[in-house]
């Protein structure tokens, strides 16, 4: 049997694990998963604002997310392990993106791409709007694009876990460990290295570092266009209900959705400002400057909101184009590459899981075609710019 060694046990690492051996009719791997924190404290996965929308501009974002969808609606008896049925509290409110005057163009176009696709979504006036979210300020908005199905939220970490218990229970191996390096024979990577200073032998080996993948692609010799990018998230309560309140995409930039009975919210920091690699510490000023009052124009109700806590996390940010690099490099026989999810990955992990293991399985996709999301772009430099990265 064919060994496979992932370096991180995130939900891409975990998902891969799971579809390597899904097939229940052959136990087709020996998958052994490096993992160096059980408790997930900086994992993406953890820290994510968990939410799957079909909103993209790009062709193969959508297919990943339509098939994103499909898996979580039904992931309770896919994943489930003898009596234990997994619940992700998977709602769909929808995604809600208003457009400025100026952003009018590009949200026709992102339309026009995403109903070529069969996404349910609807173009929505500031009447329409008004009528629809009483509770909205439609000042500066042009246009708005609502989805009437197949996105929303769910809980990130109990979707990592789900992945996680069943690959485990079709025999993949969780060590806690530390990945530190790899070892080689000519073009071909025959084990991991971990801190203990033992070597785990492998005759394939997956990086699912997350934002950390472009130090394992370095002990290939290869360079990964993948850095951590830091994103706060707020989390706040307000007096009023705001009913059918979906995940709402401001002209400004900000987000906010519902969270049980409160309300989280987070936004994109300026070019200039979104360094590599920073310490993941909350921007709590950028809250009070920047991201309350524009909560409080948009939803008038929040100029009563109360914050109530705030975490923050890394976005696994592809800085070529921002979208997902899956595959081989030509410089490794053995070493696939899940990384660059650039802030939609866990949407996408079912896809990408399933996509992996296929590759890993047959040499070639089976299902969804995923090789635009290869590496062959950037080493030609022809990006696949994704232009919805929120
Ligand atoms: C604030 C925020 C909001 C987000 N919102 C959304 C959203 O709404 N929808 C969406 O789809 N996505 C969202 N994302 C992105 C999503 O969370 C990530 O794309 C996804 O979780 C990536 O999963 P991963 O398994 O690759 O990475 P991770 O979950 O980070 O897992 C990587 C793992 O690798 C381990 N690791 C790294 N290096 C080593 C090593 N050398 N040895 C051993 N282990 C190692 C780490 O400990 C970690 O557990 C958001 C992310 C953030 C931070």
């Amino acid at each position: 049997m064919r060994r496979v060694v992932i370096i991180g046990g995130g939900a891409i690492g975990s998902a891969i694990a799971y579809f390597l051996n899904a097939d229940p009719k052959e136990k087709a791997f020996d998958v052994t998963v490096v993992e160096r924190d059980f408790s997930y404290t900086q994992a993406s996965s953890a820290l994510s604002a968990s939410s799957i929308r079909q909103q993209f501009s790009t062709a193969i974002n959508i297919e990943m997310s339509l098939y994103g969808i499909s898996f979580f609606r039904t992931l309770g008896q896919t994943l489930r392990v003898g009596d234990n049925v997994p619940d992700i509290g998977l709602v769909e409110p929808g995604y809600l993106y208003l457009a400025s005057p100026a952003g009018v163009e590009v949200l026709r176009e992102n339309h026009a791409m995403q109903r070529a696709h069969a996404v349910d979504v609807a173009l929505m006036t500031p009447d329409e709007l008004q009528a629809r979210f009483p509770w909205m300020s439609t000042e500066g908005v042009a246009l708005a694009s609502l989805g009437l199905s197949g996105e929303g939220w769910y809980d990130g970490y109990s979707l990592l876990q789900a992945f996680r218990k069943k690959a485990v229970s079709q025999g993949t191996r969780y060590v806690q460990a530390h990945a530190t390096g790899l070892q080689r024979n000519g073009a071909a990577v025959t084990g991991v290295q971990i801190d203990s200073g033992a070597t785990l032998p492998a005759d394939i080996v997956v990086n699912a570092a997350g934002a950390w993948a472009a130090k394992v692609a370095a002990w290939a010799g290869i360079d990964l266009p993948v850095h951590g990018r830091r994103r706060s998230v707020f989390s706040f309560s307000c007096p009023d209900k705001l009913p059918g309140c979906p995940l709402v995409i401001d002209t400004s930039g900000i987000w906010l959705r519902p969270e049980g009975r409160k309300f989280i919210c987070g936004f994109a920091p300026p070019a200039t400002r979104d360094l590599d690699d920073q310490p993941l510490e909350v921007e709590h000023e950028v809250f009070e400057r920047f991201i309350w009052p524009a909560l409080a124009a948009r939803v008038p109700a929040f100029e009563a909101i109360r914050m109530t806590g705030a975490w923050a996390g890394y976005y696994e940010m592809n800085v070529f184009d921002h979208n997902a690099i899956l595959g081989l490099h030509p410089a490794c026989d053995n070493l696939y590459f899940a990384n660059g999810f650039s802030g939609h990955g866990l949407q996408q992990c079912p896809a990408a899981g399933r996509g992996v293991a296929e590759l890993v399985r047959f040499g070639g996709y089976r299902s969804l075609d995923l090789s635009a999301l290869s590496f062959a772009r950037i080493l030609e430099n022809r990006p696949l710019f994704e232009k919805n990265v929120i």
